[in-house]
């Protein structure tokens, strides 16, 4: 099991991550993509390979 982090500082509000994965990603109130449900179902790997900035990282659990 993966779980996605994002790392805000990188992060410049793209929307990217949220259009290919919404169920995972959603967008904040500060303009920058945040993780809602870290077990939605989604591409993980694509969502962070897609990222422009490489501001999603996924942190192996167990
Ligand atoms: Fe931010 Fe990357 Fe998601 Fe774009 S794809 S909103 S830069 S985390």
């Amino acid at each position: 099991m993966k779980i996605p982090k994002v790392d805000k500082d990188r992060c410049i509000g793209c929307g990217l991550c949220v259009s290919l994965c919404p169920a995972v990603f959603e967008l904040g109130k500060d303009g920058k993509s945040e993780v809602k449900n870290p077990k939605g179902a989604c591409d993980l790997e694509e969502a962070r390979d897609s990222c422009p900035v490489g501001a999603i990282e996924l942190m192996v659990d167990g």
